[in-house]
């Protein structure tokens, strides 16, 4: 095959291929561009939604963004995993929801839906927000099948404000999961949490703070996650503002004192093992990034992401 806009043109849903990264139709990893379900393991889908946000907006612009920063990354086998992780994965880019953002009622329903479309075709999903709230949607679809879910959950708030007749806000939305059993709290963890509000809920969560992060190593915190969450369907969604401001400075609700990349990317990889019913990351907004330090962050978040799943199906170096 000629190279160029892979996107479009590759045939095959497996392996990687290689384009100047600088230009093309971008994709997520040059994955193939469609809604055919068959046979594909992964579908990579952006829900461009940011109207739950509490301060800064541009969320929305997160998928394409984390998209553009995939492309440096196709070369093949990723470090350290030495394998590639599209040889045992079949992932496509699903491409966006597309949703009326004159009714903002109508999106949690319509996200939910989108993501049920996905799994109920056998894929499972690698989903780019948007702002946090997207994750709760979400989870709703992958209740339907698995019941109550556990979560792993990285982030610098708890996202467990209270919740009175469903809050459609990126601060309330896993108080709305748990009431209304999508998430198990006895099998949910939350990592990197540094904030405090005040009628927080989510009682019976597990949570590791920031300082903890910093304090253990990588290892130990793997191992708290797979005590909490690896014993039955769980689900990974990643806040990036679970990452310190000069990690991650293009986010809505920046904290410092957050872990590094190489922190988050080190507890994934000590999570061997694992495989994730579904992933998410959120909350990347480029028009607040600099130099797409917070997108290529989130690119290689996601690509380790599906390194662990492959790992999970058998891949080796
Ligand atoms: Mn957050
Ligand atoms: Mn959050």
């Amino acid at each position: 095959m000629s190279r160029g806009d892979a996107a479009f043109r590759r045939k095959d849903l497996k392996g990687t291929v290689h384009e100047n990264s600088f230009s093309g139709a971008q994709s997520f990893m040059r994955r193939k561009y469609t809604r055919e379900l068959e046979g594909v393991d992964v579908a990579v889908t952006g829900i461009p939604f940011d109207q739950a946000v509490s301060n800064r907006p541009g969320a929305r612009f997160g998928p394409e963004a984390v998209r553009r920063a995939s492309a440096q990354h196709t070369w093949g086998p990723m470090w350290p995993w030495r394998f590639d992780p599209f040889d045992t994965l079949a992932v496509i880019d699903y491409g966006d929801l597309d949703f009326d953002y004159g009714r903002i009622d109508t999106v949690p329903e319509a996200i939910t839906g989108h993501i049920a479309t996905i799994i109920d075709g056998g894929a499972s999903t690698l989903t780019f927000g948007g702002d946090h709230f997207i994750t709760c949607p979400v989870l709703e679809a992958y209740h339907r099948i698995h019941g109550p879910l556990g979560l792993v959950h990285f982030d610098a708030h708890r996202d467990f404000e209270e919740d009175v007749n469903g809050r459609i806000d990126h601060g309330t939305m896993f108080t709305r999961a748990m009431n209304d059993g999508f998430i198990d709290p006895a099998r949910t963890i939350q990592i990197g949490i540094r904030t405090y509000f005040d009628g927080e809920r989510g009682e019976g969560v597990q949570v590791v703070g920031a300082d903890r992060v910093h304090a253990e190593t990588p290892a130990a915190i793997a191992k708290l996650i797979m005590e909490r969450a690896g014993n039955g369907p769980a689900y990974l969604t990643f806040d990036i503002d679970c990452l310190d401001p000069a990690f991650a400075p293009g986010t809505g609700t920046p904290v410092p004192g957050g872990l590094s990349t190489y922190q988050a990317l080190a507890i994934l990889r000590e999570l061997k093992g694992m495989e994730f019913a579904g992933m998410d990351i959120t909350e990347v907004s480029p028009p607040y990034d600099h130099s797409e330090i917070t997108a290529n962050a989130a690119a290689l978040l996601a690509i380790e992401m599906l390194c662990l799943k492959a790992w999970a199906r058998g891949a080796r170096p």
